[in-house]
């Protein structure tokens, strides 16, 4: 039986039991190349399951929908590593409980996909992937050239690039960790983040996401792949990842106990910020 007929069964399973009230995971999408998701509440809709290299999305976003888990019902998730990192990072913001999820855990290389073993949260060890975690050459090979400018070209860098932005907003709405209710752009009263596109309100959104997601990103890249305009978020995300790790020694997501970089401190933390 493949991957695509064993989590097919388990769901259906998985819900003919009542052990989960739905589960979420791929079905066909417009396209041969692309998947959506699909929410499945009876054992027939699991058979409608797609498992394929196409399965990119990071499903561990529709968790935090309001009222999903306020009854105290289960719900399975089709996830890869980067969707466990995030269901990581969300039980240790307090957004999860751990039981709550049932993870159906798969891992994309090139075309090939094979399935996690291990159900519930804790039967995930990330710790030496994430730890050994590149982003792909191509990002790693950018991340570096914007090393090396000045700090002249890489403001025009970034310039550049947040001038297209359109306050679209799908890099949010994609990000299971945008999970607050009221995102401070959308407050008008007062209004901190100016809603119209341009210059100084397209840094001021960019930069204050990059600042919001530091030590909490689980660098999904699904913002990047969301942004209509094509601005290199990952390039943003990884670096705000790399001074974590560089200052606190912290890689968001390895486990579910972490306390959040942000929220919390330890003796020995660098104090660089008082001068
Ligand atoms: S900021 Fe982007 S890469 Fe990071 S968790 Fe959110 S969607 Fe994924
Ligand atoms: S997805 Fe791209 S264009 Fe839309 S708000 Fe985010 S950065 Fe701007």
């Amino acid at each position: 039986m493949g991957i695509q007929e064993q989590y097919r069964s388990e769901a259906a399973a998985l819900l003919s039991s009542g052990e989960v009230k739905l589960v979420i995971g791929f079905g066909e999408g417009s396209t041969a190349d692309r998947r959506r998701p699909l929410f499945a509440r009876t054992p027939e809709e699991a058979q409608k399951f797609v498992l394929d290299a196409a399965c990119i999305a990071n499903l561990s976003t529709y968790l935090v929908t309001e009222g999903l888990l306020s009854d105290g019902k289960k719900v399975a998730v089709f996830l890869k590593p980067d969707g466990i990192r995030s269901v990581n990072i969300l039980i240790s913001e307090a957004q999860l409980k751990p039981d709550q999820v049932v993870i159906l855990g798969y891992a994309i290389d090139k075309a090939e996909i094979t399935a996690l073993e291990g159900r519930n949260i804790s039967d995930f060890s990330l710790g030496e992937e994430i730890r050994s975690h590149t982003p792909p050459p191509h990002i790693l090979q950018e991340a570096e050239r914007i090393e090396e400018m000045n700090p002249a070209e890489r403001f025009e860098f970034w310039k550049a690039h947040f001038s297209k932005c359109i306050k679209c907003y799908a890099c949010r709405q994609v990000c299971p960790m945008c999970y607050c209710r009221r995102c401070i752009v959308d407050v008008n009263q007062p209004q901190w983040v100016s809603t119209s596109s341009h210059t100084l309100g397209n840094f001021e959104w960019n930069i204050v996401r990059a600042f919001h997601l530091a030590g909490r990103c689980a660098a999904c890249g699904a913002c990047d792949r969301a942004c209509p305009v094509n601005i290199p978020l990952r390039l943003v995300n990884y670096r705000m990842g790399k001074e974590v790790i560089d200052a606190f020694d912290y890689c968001a997501g390895e486990n579910s106990s972490q306390k959040p970089v942000l929220a919390s401190f330890k003796q020995d933390d660098p104090e660089t910020f008082i001068l």
